[in-house]
């Protein structure tokens, strides 16, 4: 196979015992790697047995608190485990450095007890981050990497990535609602992985709060919609609110099947998708 996509974390800010929070795994070529950092996502990732040394790059959809919590995480637990200084890679749109380098400095006093501690360590964290804009390209462990614009306002920058190896392509949105940029973005694809809401029930529950929701996420009809406009072969749903509870799969996906005649994976943690 020539991608492989892992949903490591397929929750949303509400907390939930079986969803981790928002995290994807993108296995292609030589390359492995994380799609945001949600709650959660150093212990998914030992669930498929991948180690935060071994990923190629981190890439960030947006800097929501859900999408980048557990960064921390990642960079520490990478760090600990590296026998000789090996930059972490982190690409994100503008504001990720800021990100970055507040969590480091948040990590000082600990990064301070390690070197006094372990003899051998004798350097910091290394991260190299890389700020992104539309339509920037790079390569990763022999996979093209496009980035496109997503619109997720009054959250800005946000940008989804679509990842390409050996004629497989899959389109990683993040948080959006539909837009010209995710159209780009999954043009085609073989798997498509976006956050979604079931508005018709969030608009029954009284909280304005989950109301305000509503205008930056897509529905799951609007997935749909994308999915078939883009002409998508499957479409993977994540980051679920209300939580996705289990016997309700089949309500999530009709939903989408009345606008969309793919494949329709109602995905729960470590559910892996393969580009045939
Ligand atoms: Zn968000
Ligand atoms: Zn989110």
């Amino acid at each position: 196979m020539s991608i492989e996509v892992t949903l490591l974390g397929t929750g949303s800010p509400l907390p939930n015992p079986d969803r981790a929070g928002p995290s994807t795994l993108v296995r292609a070529g030589d390359a492995t790697l994380l799609v945001d950092c949600g709650r959660g996502v150093v212990m998914r990732l030992a669930g498929v047995g991948v180690l935060p040394v071994a990923l190629s790059a981190v890439l960030l959809t947006h800097l929501h608190s859900d999408h980048i919590t557990d960064l921390n995480d990642v960079i520490t637990t990478q760090w600990v485990m590296t026998t000789a200084e090996s930059p972490l890679r982190i690409f994100g749109p503008p504001g990720t450095q800021q990100v970055v380098d507040a969590v480091l400095h948040m990590l000082t006093l600990d990064q301070q007890y390690r070197l006094d501690h372990h003899a051998d360590l004798d350097y910091r964290p290394a991260v190299d981050v890389t700020e992104v804009g539309p339509r920037d390209t790079f390569d990763v462990g022999g996979a093209q990497i496009t980035v496109h614009e997503t619109d997720h306002r009054p959250v800005t920058p946000t940008v989804g990535y679509r990842i390409e190896h050996d004629g497989a392509a899959a389109a990683l949105a993040g948080d959006t609602v539909p837009c010209t940029g995710l159209d780009e973005l999954c043009a085609n694809t073989d798997i498509y992985v976006q956050a979604v809401i079931r508005a018709d029930l969030v608009k029954l529950i009284p909280n304005q709060r989950l109301q305000d929701i509503l205008d930056y996420h897509s529905s799951v009809e609007q997935a749909a919609q994308t999915a078939a406009r883009a002409g998508v072969k499957k479409l993977v749903f994540t980051h679920y609110v209300p939580p996705l509870m289990p016997g309700q799969e089949d309500e999530w996906r009709a939903q989408a099947a009345a606008h969309f005649d793919g494949e329709i994976v109602v995905a729960d943690d470590l559910t892996t998708v393969t580009a045939d």
